[in-house]
């Protein structure tokens, strides 16, 4: 049996990637009618399923797929935790409930807009933010992680890029999946970038210092944590309908949200520009037979690249495991070969170790007392 250096039995296994299908025999049906073209050039020799097969029952070991979809259901059952302490606190605070529940800090990592203005704000006075401390904490530390470790944050952590992963492969399976010409594709790739810049702009150059302190100092942003919750909890009809319609999208072409829309993966992704983590392919001995490419959830042609430094790029190595090829793909450091499960820890870790470190110096939990900020929620929700 063949083993890829970086994945122990990793490289042919059942779980062996996110849009492959898998026939009850285990191996894998990479033409899925959803995205592999009608005939494959230079198509690989049929000895992928030879190796699956010499596989021992019971050798199973840790592939990048089984560690992502670990990683990524863990957080989401902690955010669901999460979530529903939030709608205890909420409920407290804005009367319904006279239990108090302490807000879970970690909701303040939905707020990017108020952490960006926070972030500039912090530069130029070296001054942390009081009211969404753990945001901060939380939006520094996803941005060291995309410029160490890619766009790991997307690829295992976020729990909306979770739900999208879930229904790009729900849409596979109902054979709803298409997969957009590459023109349109690059356009639709632009998009996330609009928002982007509108936001950077008026957070970073538009608005003076005096704005941004009085924008974080009011009682808008004091609830705004609480603003997103109700904005779920209060739907309007137009909201729905832009839902319905990202869902239907998801459905169609994989992570659609993700990789047209999200101003913060945008955001990630110009910051994994500068990362040394990449994956690397080797051009003599790669077929280009693309599965690369089917099986990587941001579509990336991975056999047209010598280093895929793509701001699409995850680091699931999703691509690494579907290769074939012996040696032919690996992820690599500054230049050297690293365990595929590289970006995963190192995101962990970077996550992890800002908790720890805000914890133990006070940045993680705001100084405003609950009792005022339940009377801005009676104020601003109607109590
Ligand atoms: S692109 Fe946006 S929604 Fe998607 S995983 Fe990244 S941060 Fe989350
Ligand atoms: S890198 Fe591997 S999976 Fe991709 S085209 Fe080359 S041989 Fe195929
Ligand atoms: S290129 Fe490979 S590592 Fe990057 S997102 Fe695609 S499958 Fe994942």
């Amino acid at each position: 049996m063949t083993h890829h250096p970086n994945i122990p039995s990793a490289s042919h296994s059942p779980a062996a990637s996110e849009s492959s299908h898998t026939t009850p025999a285990g191996t894998p049906a990479h033409s899925s009618p959803a995205t592999a073209p009608s005939h494959t050039p230079n198509h690989t020799p049929n000895h992928t399923v030879g190796q699956r097969a010499s596989q021992t029952p019971g050798q199973h070991s840790i592939t990048p797929t089984l560690l992502r979809r670990g990683i990524q259901a863990g957080f989401a059952v902690f955010l669901t935790w999460v979530g529903y302490n939030f709608y205890l606190y909420v409920q407290w605070a804005t009367g319904k409930s006279q239990t108090f529940t302490p807000k879970p800090p970690s909701v303040e990592g939905f707020l990017p807009i108020s952490e960006l203005m926070a972030a500039r704000r912090l530069i130029e006075t070296g001054q942390w933010d009081v009211v969404h401390p753990a945001g901060l904490t939380l939006f520094l530390a996803i941005a060291l992680m995309a410029l160490l470790f890619r766009k790991g944050f997307c690829g295992y952590i976020c729990p909306v890029g979770f739900v999208s992963n879930l229904l790009g492969r729900l849409g596979e399976r109902l054979g709803l999946n298409r997969t957009p010409p590459r023109k349109l594709e690059l356009a639709l790739q632009a998009i996330k970038y609009i928002p982007l810049a509108l936001l950077g702009y008026f957070s970073l150059f538009a608005m003076s210092l005096d704005e941004i302190e009085a924008f974080m100092g009011a009682p808008f942003n004091m609830v705004a944590d609480s603003s997103m919750l109700f904005f779920f909890f209060r739907t309007s009809t137009t909201t729905l309908i832009v839902f319905v319609v990202i869902v239907a999208a998801s459905l169609v072409v994989r992570n659609a949200w993700c990789r047209f829309l999200c101003p913060y993966g945008a955001f990630l992704g110009l910051f994994a520009l500068a990362s040394p983590v990449a994956v690397r392919r080797d051009a003599a001995t790669c077929t280009s037979c693309r599965r690369c490419q089917r099986v990587c959830p941001s579509a990336i042609a991975v056999h047209q690249k010598t280093r895929v430094n793509s701001p699409e790029c995850l680091g699931c190595t999703a691509c690494i495991e579907a290769c074939p090829q012996k040696d032919c793909l690996h992820l690599a450091a500054a230049g050297k070969r690293v365990p595929f499960w590289t970006v995963a820890a190192g995101c962990l870790v970077v996550l992890l170790g800002a908790y720890a470190w805000a914890v133990y110096t006070g940045h993680w939990t705001s100084e405003i007392p609950p009792a005022m900020l339940r009377r801005f929620h009676m104020i601003q929700f109607g109590g």
